[in-house]
């Protein structure tokens, strides 16, 4: 690929997730030549359906409203009326626990602070964990149509020193009058991403209150019913091995379960590779609906955020100062989205953040 003229592009936008996506649209509904580089083979980022284990798995974040209700376990057994009221009071402080946390410890893994030897009290805060910090999905942000995508294009450096931005790729320089980042902060502490003229304390210093908090899903199928429940149910389990069950049970009614695992535990999920994910899920639905599960299984797929080059995590977390310093650009020419820069942050906050960042980039392409 020979490098683009100078003239062929008013903003070239990094990462073709929702940010990305929004940033596109916003510019090319005024007319501006836009190209977006994406590092993967597709789009989408954190925002992606799977289909290759035979049903709709999202691996991030869910692309419908989940269900809101929620049915409690603990070894092998629904729990009890008044049990449920314990666990509703309990999942409330929790939250509230949470929340400062979050604040005060953004990253630290809230299963290592906050310690209880009781079940429902762990249920609990499985529960305040699973309620994500973010806006309820209404209706996802479209991420796909026909944008200037340009996918395997991992942008490695970007060079503001000179009149236009370069930006340097393994397929070639791209050049552009202004550049919109929207790479997670996992990337950028991580180094994925050069900057030149090098990125200032300020904005390090806010990347390092933004760390990416681990969660991974594993999406099970099985060859007939085997899990005992009606579509879509939500379970919360505590286990035999004294660890919490998170499950989708028979998502849109096919026979199957999507777990979840947060903090430390999707660490080890990770780490373990894709077999151990699949048999550890399989047993943890074994325990709770019988080994007629093992039997009945066909196939797994699991996530690996933390591990992804362009992910390293599930989500930023952290205070709406540090969003405010990375929301700010790092040159004339070089702006900055992404869910990371948005006070309210998840897919509402990325799309967002990417309209924001393109009214910034029309403001600085009306200037030149
Ligand atoms: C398991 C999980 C559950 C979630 N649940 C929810 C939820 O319930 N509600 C909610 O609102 N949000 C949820 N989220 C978070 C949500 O998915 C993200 O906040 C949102 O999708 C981020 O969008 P983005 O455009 O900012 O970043 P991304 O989607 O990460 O897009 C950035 C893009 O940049 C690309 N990239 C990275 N490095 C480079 C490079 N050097 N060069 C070129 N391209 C690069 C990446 O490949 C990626 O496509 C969840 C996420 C996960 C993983």
């Amino acid at each position: 690929m020979t490098p683009a003229r100078a003239a062929d592009i008013d903003v070239a936008v990094i990462g073709a997730g929702v940010a990305g996506f929004a940033a596109a649209q916003t510019l090319m509904a005024q007319r501006k030549s836009v190209v977006v580089l994406e590092a993967r083979e597709r789009t989408g980022g954190r925002v992606f359906t799977d289909i290759a284990p035979g049903i709709p798995f999202d691996q991030g974040a869910p692309t419908k409203p989940l269900p809101t209700g929620l049915s409690l376990m603990i070894n092998g057994k629904e729990i009890s009326h008044e049990d449920y009221q314990r666990f509703a009071k309990h999942a409330d402080e929790t939250g509230r626990i949470l929340q400062a946390l979050r604040k005060e410890a953004p990253g630290v893994d809230p299963r290592l602070v906050i310690r209880t030897a009781d079940a429902l009290e762990k249920l609990a805060l499985a529960e305040a964990l699973r309620r994500v910090p973010f806006a309820p999905l209404q209706r996802l942000p479209v991420t796909d149509g026909k944008l200037p995508v340009r996918l395997n294009s991992r942008v490695i450096r970007l060079d503001s020193t000179g009149p236009l931005v370069k930006l340097v790729t393994p397929v070639g320089d791209v050049l552009a009058r202004a550049v919109i980042v929207t790479v997670p902060t996992g990337v950028l502490a991580a180094g994925g991403l050069g900057f030149a003229p090098p990125m200032r304390g300020e904005r390090l210093a806010a990347i390092a209150s933004l760390p990416m908090v681990q969660a991974d899903k594993v999406c099970v199928t099985f060859s007939r019913k085997v899990l005992d429940a009606p579509d879509d149910t939500r379970v919360l389990a505590w286990s035999e091995k004294q660890t919490v069950i998170e499950a989708l049970l028979r998502p849109g009614g096919r026979e199957a379960a999507i777990l979840t695992y947060r903090g430390e535990e999707a660490r080890q999920l990770e780490a373990g590779g894709a077999s151990a994910a699949a048999a550890g899920a399989v047993s943890a639905l074994a325990e709770l609906f019988g080994k007629e599960v093992r039997k009945a299984f066909l196939r797994a797929a699991s996530t690996r955020w933390g591990l992804d080059p362009f992910a390293r995590g599930a989500w930023a977390e952290g205070p709406a100062a540090a969003r405010a310093v990375l929301a700010a650009p790092h040159s004339e020419r070089v702006l900055f989205a992404g869910e990371a820069t948005d006070p309210s942050g998840g897919v509402a906050g990325a799309n967002a953040s990417g309209h924001r960042a393109a009214r910034e980039a029309l403001a600085v392409l009306g200037k030149s």
